[in-house]
């Protein structure tokens, strides 16, 4: 019986978190890049190894399991897998609860040790005095105790925002989308004001105002909107991160049908550098995005006119 994984809170893909991974138990795969059958994988479990989830990438092609790997293992190396839950997305008691319920351990790996230091920011409440992280009511800048009634009137509003927020989801859903973009801007408002400034929930709402641009057809506005929730993806999930990745893919679209096209080509060329690393040759996103940035570099030619 494979012994159970004990580190958790990794991700699947390339140039997330180094050191963060899950320990998972492989087969001895040799060198950069190879392919096996799941069977083979099985049969052949004679090593695990370590590996930072940066240099290596898992995935099916058929039945046929693909492992990828940007430097050679040596036998009896341990490799990192992502069994799901991930610091960048849960904070560590949902971690932990998640990997109780369903696989029956603590998870010792350095997130859940750690204590999610870096990530606080992205849940953080605004420091009212230097506008920095505020972490269990104390600012993690200028070390300011935010009272208890403060505190609570922080999550009055949070709980507020939310409604906001699932009130316009729902217009948007009903198509109405100028209500939608009135409440959306209305909720964005709000939580600038007590959010710290790269919390997911300002994300998620600059995000869902670049839907409601796009889908009246104002590409341009919806990119703007979309520029911010990139860069929280870059920031959350790191600059090589398939997050990020897919992020850049749906900016790059929006910009072409904006009309943007130089900015359209520049951001289509960084999303396929990247998926290139991420995905195998010939894979459906590197075809979409080679086609995307293809159309997008002719648009820049100036047509010649027809005598
Ligand atoms: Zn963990
Ligand atoms: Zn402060």
């Amino acid at each position: 019986m494979v012994p159970p994984p004990n580190e958790l809170c990794g991700i699947p893909g390339f140039g997330l978190v180094p050191d963060q991974e899950i320990r998972h138990y492989i087969q001895n795969l040799g060198p950069a890049a190879l392919k096996s059958s799941p069977t083979e994988a099985i049969k052949h479990r004679t090593f695990f190894g370590t590996l930072p989830l940066r240099q290596f990438k898992i995935f099916f092609i058929g039945d046929t399991l693909v492992v990828c790997t940007t430097k050679d293992i040596s036998k009896g190396e341990e490799i990192y897998n992502c069994y799901g839950p991930h610091y960048c997305r849960m904070n560590r008691d949902e971690r932990q609860a998640v990997l109780q319920s369903q696989y029956h351990f603590t998870c010792d790996c350095a997130a859940c040790q750690g204590g999610d230091v870096d990530h606080h920011r992205f849940g953080a409440y605004k420091c009212p005095r230097c506008a920095g992280v505020v972490h269990t009511s104390t600012c993690l800048e200028c070390d300011l105790i935010v009272d208890s009634s403060t505190m609570a009137n922080l999550k009055a509003r949070s709980t507020q925002c939310q409604k906001l927020f699932e009130n316009a989801c729902g217009l948007m859903n009903a198509q109405q989308y100028q209500a939608a973009l009135a409440v959306f801007e209305q909720c964005r408002e709000q939580r600038q004001e007590f959010l710290y400034k790269h919390h997911r929930d300002l994300a998620l709402v600059q995000d869902a105002l670049a839907r409601c641009w796009a889908s009246q057809g104002d590409f341009c506005t919806a990119a703007d909107h979309l520029n911010a929730s990139v860069e929280f993806a870059r920031l959350l999930y790191g600059s090589r991160s398939l997050e990020y990745a897919h992020e850049l893919h749906k900016l790059a679209e929006v910009l072409f049908n904006a009309g943007r096209v130089r900015e359209c080509v520049d951001v289509a060329d960084r999303c396929l550098h990247m998926f290139a690393d991420l995905y195998p040759p010939g894979h459906k996103v590197l075809r979409e995005v080679k086609e995307l940035c293809e159309m997008a570099q002719k648009a820049l030619v100036p047509q010649v006119n027809p005598r």
